[in-house]
């Protein structure tokens, strides 16, 4: 045979290799070749361990699933193709027209969005609570309530849920208790281990840490919803990039030492600025004069994270002498190892009025960071610099 000058449509054989990659392999394929429909059956059938077509699931997927399972302390958790689809699966999976979900009232900006545009016109009707106090949590269930979900720290006020309350009361109801661990991570609390019934995270933060995979888990404590949340995540295709999984996996390596890393600058960082002239206020759980100072002590037993908030005066000729003289990224994520800076009126939170915002505490001069990894001593001169520039 010569040479063909056509690039060749059979793929080589992968090389034989009798020792095991130390780094995990990844696999991007989306279809698996079996041997004959006898081999596909036993796969089907569970006779036999084998992937078939991507979207139902592939290697990268599931040994992230498994990483992050043996933090939270899950068995069986889904990897989706970002945080607000995990948010998805788990409301596609546990609920049904004619059902009424109770939602924190200062949820992330998309899951309120869903809770408020989308759940309805699914016949899926909604109320939103303080979560920080129980009371209003069950003053707002109904008898056709079948979900709570509630995020553990708040954003952008870090204001801490009141979560082994709102877990009685979810018991005492027979209500499934969705919690978003996004923020706080199972390094500083582990919501299974305080009677959550589903898990749900967005991995694109802390977790996979590096701003450059976005993706979500979400895990259950009954096994049968746990399957229906593998199923609604093939069916309604929120299946994440093999590649986006290799990198988060890469980056969980590190997640304890940058998250340790990260909260004790942010520890200093919120005292320092405390001592500015020009900052009005500083948000920061592990202070003494935040308003659940005592309920963070005790439900995250010292782990204040890595997320502080602070408020300039001046309003928002301050905000943009600040961002434009502090080096810090003004960029509305958070969980990179690099620190970011957040300005809820301009971004997560713009679509409300003003008013509202007052009423959250979120003024023209209101910041939210994220801290990162990099030396305290830089970030702390870099912030005051800012602070100096905007008074
Ligand atoms: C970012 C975020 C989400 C959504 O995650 P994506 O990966 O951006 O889809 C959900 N909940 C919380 C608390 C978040 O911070």
């Amino acid at each position: 045979m010569t040479d063909s000058p056509h690039i060749p449509a059979r793929r080589q054989p992968w090389p034989d290799n009798a020792a095991r990659p130390v780094a995990t392999p990844l696999q991007p394929s989306v279809v698996y070749a079996t041997l004959d429909p006898d081999a596909l059956d036993a796969q089907y059938e569970g006779r036999t361990r084998g992937y078939a077509y991507a979207r139902e699931g592939h290697p990268n997927a599931d040994v992230l699933a498994a990483t992050i399972d043996r933090m939270e302390g899950a068995e069986g958790g889904v990897v989706t193709g970002s945080g607000m689809a995990a948010v998805g699966v788990a409301m596609l999976a546990a609920l049904k027209a004619g059902n009424h979900v109770v939602g924190g009232d200062q949820l992330y900006g998309r899951s309120l969005r869903m809770l408020t545009e989308d759940l309805p016109r699914l016949g899926i009707s909604t109320t939103f609570a303080d979560a920080t106090d129980t009371g209003a949590i069950a003053a707002a269930l109904r008898p056709e309530t079948r979900m709570i979900l509630i995020e553990t720290v708040s954003n952008p006020t870090l204001r801490v849920a009141d979560l082994d309350g709102i877990a009685r009361l979810a018991r005492d109801r027979g209500i499934l208790l969705a919690v978003d661990n996004t923020f706080t991570t199972p390094r500083a609390l582990r919501p299974f281990e305080h009677g959550a019934d589903i898990v749900i995270h967005s991995v694109t933060k802390l977790l996979a840490g590096h701003a450059d995979a976005t993706l979500g888990y979400v895990a259950a404590r009954d096994p049968a919803l746990t399957e229906a949340m593998r199923t609604a995540t093939a069916t309604w295709g929120t299946t994440p990039s093999p590649f986006d999984c290799w990198l988060a996996e890469r980056g969980l390596l590190s997640f304890e030492l940058r998250y340790d890393r990260a909260e004790a600058t942010a520890t200093r960082l919120a005292d320092h600025l405390a001592t500015l002239p020009g900052v009005a206020r500083v948000l920061y759980p592990g202070r003494a004069d935040h308003p659940d100072h005592n309920r963070a002590g005790a439900l995250l037993q010292g782990r204040f994270g890595n997320m502080l908030s602070f408020e300039l005066q001046g309003g928002r000729a301050a905000a943009n002498a600040f961002t434009r003289a502090c080096p810090v990224a003004f960029a509305p994520t958070l969980g990179d190892i690099a620190t970011t800076l957040s300005h809820p009126a301009s971004s997560s939170h713009r679509a409300l009025t003003p008013q509202a915002r007052a009423g959250l505490g979120i003024s023209e001069g209101f910041f939210r960071v994220s801290v990162g990894v990099e030396p305290a001593e830089t970030l702390l001169a870099e912030f005051e610099a800012g602070v100096r520039a905007a008074g």
